[in-house]
């Protein structure tokens, strides 16, 4: 952490409220003394994204996402955490100290690394547009304006060109004042295999890669010549640059996306230049590859409804209908345009218009359906072995169909396709849908089943009645804690509150800090729980217990051990001793737990342990 003073960072948790941050991003409504809302971080239509302004934390039911102010901003901005403070900072008027001295060196350059980055690739951006306006960008304008894009759009676009000089950017960036080491970090400059360093891009139309906040972060070029090989060059991956996280042209579009709550998702660049021209519609590009999860979130953030538009050939097939199920999955209503063979949204626009194209974005079909014609229309359905073929392949798109209205009414559909009665589809989708659910949360929260209810019941009350928690938590030894999944937590909140004494009002936000990101979630989810899930005497007992039992059993294995290698002695004798010692120990912590039982009835814990947990 330590970028910033820690008095500052506590100021900061202070000012910034929760509620508000998250508020900006997602509608919340309050709820008792929560808030809730649709989440941010997965697609859902029924909300179970909660907020607690009071112990300053947000939490997930569906994706498990959870942490503190800072972790949201993290999280939703891809921003790391000195970039995180540094915009709440900003948003609620808190000036910035200086940084503390060598405390995270890697963090400071880090940050220093990607607004370096940031800078060179608006100098290329600069630099590119230049030269398409230079003599030697006029095939370049040429051909664009062969394909109808207008100077307004060019500029809008800010397209450049990247002459065919083996090293004129990289010159002119080192004029500026880069380093060699930046320029080949930035992925604008290569070096080759006889160590020459030259531009990456050359004769090119260069088509800047944005960030949705506006900054170029990579540059796309397309080839100029008909034998130039490949047609599109990217970027590659860079400190600032994320391909998978990346859509192409939201940072011009999505305040239209957002008044239309939809957006038409093409393939190409050129696609996008002329819907985006001729404002036929919102627009955004993939580029080329299958759409992936970060993707589909931030586009989540403006709209839920896509429109696909990619060629006919390829729609419905590969990249496209991974970016469809892919969206389907995530919750979107996705629609299909098919366009006449062998057109693309550029090339229809050009010949027919946009106000052509918006009729056809008006008659676009339901993706699901578009999949049951396509799917049907190769089969003769009415052989047995054919509309099982059918059935098999639709049930695993239903499958991936998160709302159940939904699913249902897909089954209705397939049903009815099929000539098979609806209950039937109805309930093999649900089987299916099902185990694929299983599968996901046991992905998702690997380790929220593996901890007892004891050890949460500590951690809820870490969050709830911080006091006692850390009162329990003192009665407990190393030992005890050891081998519990939930050790860290534990081990995090002891740290916490040994450095900062007597804060327990401070809780969860210190203990936020020391936990990995999914300890966090897992604090979350737990806390987040409306009752706690055992009560907290009893389960330090559990825990007593618990740690008891496995030195026991520690005991029995070793003393098998010994006998089978035929070894009597002393070392069998101390064993024996220890073996009475913690008998006696799982003895009395019992009889001390039936005592206090007999006063207090609460969820049973020891039963629970007892049974084999
Ligand atoms: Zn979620």
């Amino acid at each position: 952490m330590g970028l910033f003073p820690q008095q500052f960072i506590d100021d900061l948790r202070l000012q910034a409220n929760i509620v508000q941050v998250v508020q900006e991003y997602v509608p919340l409504r309050k709820a008792g003394r929560t808030y809730k809302g649709l989440c941010p971080f997965h697609s859902e239509k029924t909300p179970s994204f909660h907020v607690d302004p009071d112990k300053g934390f947000f939490h997930c039911f569906g994706c498990s996402k959870g942490g503190d102010v800072f972790t949201f901003v993290c999280e939703h901005e891809k921003v790391d955490f000195p970039e995180a403070v540094r915009m709440l900072a900003q948003k609620f008027g808190m000036t910035l100290p200086e940084p503390v001295e060598g405390t995270s060196d890697d963090a400071r350059r880090d940050s220093a690394l990607r607004e370096a980055l940031l800078k060179i690739h608006e100098a290329a951006a600069a630099y590119f547009r230049e030269q398409l306006a230079a003599p030697a960008g006029a095939r370049a304008r040429q051909q664009l304006a062969a394909r109808d894009v207008a100077q307004k759009t060019i500029d809008e676009l800010g397209l450049g060109y990247a002459p065919h000089t083996r090293d004129g950017l990289k010159s002119r960036l080192l004029k500026d004042g880069f380093s060699q080491g930046l320029l080949l970090q930035s992925g604008l400059i290569v070096q080759r295999e006889n160590g020459e360093v030259v531009d990456r891009f050359r004769n090119r139309l260069m088509i800047p890669i944005c960030r949705e906040t506006g900054p170029v972060v990579a540059f796309g070029g397309r080839a100029m010549d008909a034998d130039q090989v490949p047609k599109y060059l990217n970027s590659p991956e860079t400190p600032i640059y994320s391909k998978s996280r990346t859509l192409y042209g939201l940072n011009l579009t999505k305040t239209q996306i957002r008044k239309a709550d939809f957006a038409v998702l093409v393939e190409g660049y050129f696609d996008f230049a002329q819907l985006f021209q001729s404002e036929a519609a919102p627009v955004v590009a993939s580029c080329g590859t299958a759409l992936t999860q970060q993707q589909a979130h931030l586009l989540r953030r403006f709209t839920s409804k896509v429109v696909l538009s990619y060629d006919p050939d390829a729609a419905g097939q590969g990249a496209a209908a991974r970016s469809c199920e892919l969206l389907v999955a995530e919750g979107f209503d996705v629609n299909v345009v098919v366009l006449d063979r062998g057109e693309d949204p550029d090339t229809f626009i050009r010949k027919q218009g946009a106000a052509r194209y918006r009729e056809r974005l008006r008659r676009s079909q339901p993706y699901l359906e578009y999949l049951l014609d396509r799917a049907a229309s190769g089969l003769d359905l009415g052989h047995t072995d054919k509309r099982r073929e059918f059935l098999e392949r639709m049930l695993k798109v239903a499958a991936i169909i998160p709302e159940p209205a939904a699913r249902d009414q897909f089954a209705d559909r397939i049903a009815h396709k099929a000539r098979i009665t609806e209950d039937v589809v109805r309930a093999e989708i649900r089987k299916a849908a099902v185990n694929r659910q299983t599968v996901v949360t046991t992905r998702e929260v690997p380790s929220l089943g593996q901890l007892k209810p004891a050890e949460r019941a500590l951690i809820w009350a870490l969050v709830h009645r911080t006091a006692e928690a850390l009162d329990a938590l003192s009665g407990l030894e190393e030992d005890d804690l050891e081998g519990l999944n939930g050790r860290d937590i534990f081990e995090a909140a002891r740290s916490a509150f040994g450095v900062q004494n007597a804060a327990s009002d401070r809780l969860p936000s210190a203990l936020f800090e020391r936990l990995s990101t999914m300890n966090a979630q897992l604090v979350t989810s737990i806390a987040s729980e409306s009752v706690p899930p055992a009560g907290l005497g009893e389960s330090v007992f559990a825990l007593k217990q618990l740690r008891w039992k496995r030195e026991s059993a520690t005991i029995e294995r070793e003393l098998e051990r010994l006998q089978q290698a035929g070894i009597d002695g002393p070392q069998v004798t101390e064993l024996l001793i220890r073996k009475t010692a913690v008998k006696q120990q799982i003895e009395e912590t019992e009889e001390l737990w039936r005592q206090r039982n007999d006063r207090i009835h609460g969820r049973s814990v020891l039963a629970h342990t007892r049974s084999g947990r």
